[in-house]
């Protein structure tokens, strides 16, 4: 394995490029009080949810348009100086951190809705829109949006990611719900790829290049989305296991036999026990499923009774209904909120949270081993999974100042990492590369794929200027 655990190989290579003062100063000529060089801006921005800490950038630039990112863009290349896009800073694995230094451009304040096209069930949104944003502005058309990173991120920082979240099992992640893009390019100049048509054969898919590119291939500006109607019935159930392994032989059943579940969430106990605290409520402290099942009165019963009928085979008790909105945007609160319950159990602390997907029917094989090294590494940890994607992520509860404990959290994501890729997965599901994860991409995708990214990175942005020194190293 590339990706090395001795905690010395894991401090990012820190090499900031000068910032000339006059390029801080044409910044400051054109963009006036939309760019800050204060301490506490920079700092903002300089900062994901990662662990790494890494001086901030020199400037912020807060994009009020296609042609504001376009100038910034143009100005940073003229003095060959790196640009950091800037969604609401939610990603996980150091994707924003300014290690070759340069500027932010935060793209918050373009956050208008374009054109809804409800006939076509499309959008055109500004990159700063956010997905709850999104579907509050959407809620009157009957349609919605339904990629749902448990943060509230922007809809571009999502395509640069390649997000996905609870909903993807039933309407698949940002690369199946993405139809268009506006990108300024590293040049400094505004392209369209894609159109709001259904499908196109039309040369190289640029859309696709574009989204979990993480900043490095443009800075996303406008962006054309599917919606979906609203169904017409939604129930949403809880079920607790004996074991893990009995919640997760239920999942593997289920999507075996084409359930079109919409969500479909394993919760181990710790996690269940950390979010009855965090929340106040009072679920039964055993690993349970969360479950969500959309379609016509009919259909949806008809699924919820087919997954009731397997569960049960496995020992699965307790399956609770929650048919009001109400109930169910409790539930799915208190999923939403494990992340932040988990941090709070343990004051001080900081996550790492690991991002492994393997095919469905290894994902007994790949979850069961790790669950035992975790509990064997005294860490303390949660456990939370889009199962229905065979996606999960531990997240190890580390002490910042205690190097032993995140060597050994280290050490149990390289094992579950090897392990995922040893049954034809992937290290990343969702989060991405950013630089965490850069040593096993070299073992996901092999020298010569990350070569072919290189060469595709150096043709787009030969000064490399766009979001430098993540993915891989030039
Ligand atoms: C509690 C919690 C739960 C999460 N759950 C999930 C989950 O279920 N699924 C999931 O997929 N992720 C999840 N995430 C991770 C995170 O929310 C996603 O990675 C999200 O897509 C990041 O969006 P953002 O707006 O915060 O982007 P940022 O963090 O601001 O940026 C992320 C990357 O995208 C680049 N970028 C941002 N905007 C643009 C743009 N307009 N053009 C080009 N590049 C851009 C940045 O340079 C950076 O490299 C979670 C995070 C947290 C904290």
């Amino acid at each position: 394995m590339n990706a090395p655990t001795a905690l010395s190989h894991l401090v990012p290579d820190v090499s900031q490029r000068p910032v000339p003062q006059a390029l801080l100063d044409a910044l400051v000529a054109r963009f006036g009080a939309q760019c800050s060089t204060a301490m506490v801006v920079r700092e903002q921005h300089g900062r994901d949810e990662s662990s790494f800490q890494v001086p901030p950038p020199a400037a912020v630039v807060f994009a009020e348009s296609t042609r504001d990112v376009a100038d910034a863009v143009a100005l940073a290349a003229q003095h060959e100086v790196p640009v950091i896009p800037f969604g609401v800073g939610s990603s996980l694995e150091g994707h924003l951190l300014a290690v070759q230094g340069g500027i932010s451009i935060d793209l918050g304040r373009m956050n208008r809705i374009l054109s809804v096209n409800a006939d076509d069930l499309t959008v055109t949104v500004q990159a700063g829109v956010t997905r709850k944003q999104l579907n509050e502005e959407i809620r009157s058309t009957g349609l919605f949006f339904p990629i749902d990173p448990g943060a509230d991120a922007s809809i571009g920082g999502m395509c640069a990611t390649r997000a996905s979240g609870t909903n993807a099992v039933r309407y698949g992640t940002m690369r199946e719900n993405v139809l268009g893009l506006e990108v300024v390019t590293a040049a400094g100049e505004a392209i369209r790829t894609g159109t709001r048509a259904r499908k196109s054969s039309a040369g190289y898919d640029l859309t696709r290049l574009m989204v979990g590119s993480e900043g490095t291939l443009g800075v996303i500006t406008e962006i054309t989305l599917r919606l979906y109607p609203i169904p017409e019935a939604i129930s949403a159930a809880i079920c607790s296991f004996p074991s893990i392994e009995a919640a997760v032989r239920t999942t593997i059943q289920v999507i075996q036999l084409g359930v079109p579940i919409a969500r479909v969430e394993l919760i181990d106990v710790n996690a269940v026990r950390m979010v009855n605290k965090y929340a106040k409520l009072a679920l039964r402290e055993e690993p349970m499923l969360l479950m969500e099942f959309h379609g016509s009165p009919a259909g949806v019963q008809e699924q919820a009774q087919t997954v009731q009928e397997i569960a049960s085979e496995f020992g699965g008790n307790a399956f609770e209904w929650a048919t009001t909105p109400e109930e169910r945007t409790r539930l799915w609160t208190a999923r939403h909120n494990a992340y932040f319950a988990a941090i709070q159990s343990r004051p001080g602390c900081r996550a790492i949270s690991t991002d492994t997907c393997v095919p469905i029917s290894r994902l007994a094989d790949c979850l069961l081993d790790s669950v035992k090294e975790a509990d064997e590494s005294g860490i303390p940890y949660f456990l939370v999974g889009h199962v229905g994607d065979g996606n999960f992520h531990f997240g190890y509860l580390l002490d910042p100042d205690d190097p032993r404990e995140r060597t050994v959290a280290e050490d149990l994501n390289h094992k579950l990492v090897g392990r995922a890729l040893r049954l034809g997965g992937t290290c990343t599901g969702e989060h991405g590369v950013g630089l965490h994860k850069m040593g096993f991409l070299v073992d996901e995708a092999g020298v010569g794929a990350v070569d072919m990214m290189r060469t595709i990175k150096r043709a787009l942005d030969p000064k490399n200027i766009l979001n430098p020194g993540k993915i891989f190293s030039l």
